[in-house]
């Protein structure tokens, strides 16, 4: 791109203090980071396209939001801390409109999960961000998807379904009339990694996952990778006042909380036996945490409401059908 190397030096570098385990950070071929023995790496990408991801007109500072939070919540669910960010950008022209507030807020969100800028890409074309982010996690702690057994319980953090109603929103003008609109459609955009979550459960999760897709479907990606079943209770699952009131009813809300995706809450199994150590472990991390159903070894995830098991169309929006 023709002022690459400006718009770099203006906007991406030199804007948060440097951690003490990066020996480089952009400027050369490669940034050079140091990672303390003891632990391993954990390390994810993700893409956000405009159009896709986000649309065209969104508030840039917004999209900086979504695009490191929904990249920070996946060091969230392995149990890492997060240290480096990498950011490949990607967009038609040099807008220092946009480019000035999606930078404020980026680097903002940035400091606050102690997560350092350390380089990246810049290129024309149609507008896409892709970030790498690297975080840190004591070696044989991480919380992967395949540890969940027979008899865990399984546990969410937040609440689940603002995100969809936010992009409801998003999506068709004439929701933004419904109560609580405009906040949903803030939730959409940012949400709060729950990376302290993800660090208190090292060593007792058994399974965890970020809810990207919806939980019926993150849930289904642990029940397959540790090759159990569950039975989750559709009326535990936790749904804000606000979402009730702009769906009008409870039973909307729930719907709601099945499929919505892009939440960042995260979805984890915790053995029994190590409930109150649990418990203890999350005392002083400020999130709620719900139950939500038990892991058996079905093979199958059975949705049941007022003790029935019910039919779960995988579109999502049908109502609630008695078997
Ligand atoms: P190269 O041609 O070696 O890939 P670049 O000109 O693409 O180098 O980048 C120069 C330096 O600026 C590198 O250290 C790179 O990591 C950094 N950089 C480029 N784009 C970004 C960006 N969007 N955010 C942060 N650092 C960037
Ligand atoms: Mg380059």
């Amino acid at each position: 791109m023709s002022g690459e190397f400006n718009l770099i030096e203006t906007y991406f570098v030199g804007r948060q203090t440097q951690r003490c385990d990066v020996l480089l950070a952009a400027g050369d071929d490669c940034a050079l980071v140091e990672a303390p023995s003891g632990y391993s790496i954990a390390i994810s990408t993700d893409t956000l396209v405009s159009g896709t991801h986000f649309l065209a007109n969104a508030n840039p500072g917004w999209v900086a939001h979504k695009a490191l939070a929904s990249n920070i919540s996946d060091l969230a669910a392995m149990g890492a801390t997060p240290a480096w960010v990498s950011f490949a950008l990607t967009m038609p022209e040099v807008d220092e409109e946009w480019l000035a507030p999606f930078c404020d807020r980026f680097f903002a969100l940035a400091d606050q999960y102690g997560i350092q800028l350390i380089g990246g890409d810049t290129t024309k074309g149609p507008l896409s961000l892709t970030l790498t982010v690297q975080g840190l996690v004591p070696k044989g702690e991480a919380l992967r998807r395949d540890g969940a057994k027979e008899g865990d319980e399984i546990y969410v953090t937040g609440s689940l379904g603002d995100s969809q109603a936010g992009l409801d929103v998003i999506l068709n003008p004439t929701n933004a009339g419904k109560p609580n609109a405009r906040v949903l459609e803030q939730r959409h955009y940012l949400s709060s990694p729950r990376i302290k979550v993800g660090e208190a459960l090292r060593g007792i999760a058994s399974a965890a996952i970020d809810i990207s897709d919806g939980v019926v479907s993150d849930l289904g990606h642990i029940l397959k990778r540790s090759s159990v079943g569950a039975e989750v209770d559709v009326e535990k699952l936790p749904v804000s006042a606000q979402l009730v009131e702009f769906v009008a009813s409870r039973e909307s809300a729930l719907q709601y909380a099945l499929i919505s995706g892009e939440e960042y809450e995260l979805c984890f199994t915790v053995p029994e036996a190590k409930r109150e150590a649990m418990w203890q472990a999350l005392a002083d991390v400020d999130c709620v945490i719900t139950r939500i159903g038990q892991i058996n070894n079905s093979g199958t995830l059975t949705l049941t409401k007022d003790g029935q098991a019910i039919s779960w169309q995988l579109s999502g929006y049908d109502h609630f059908k008695s078997n």
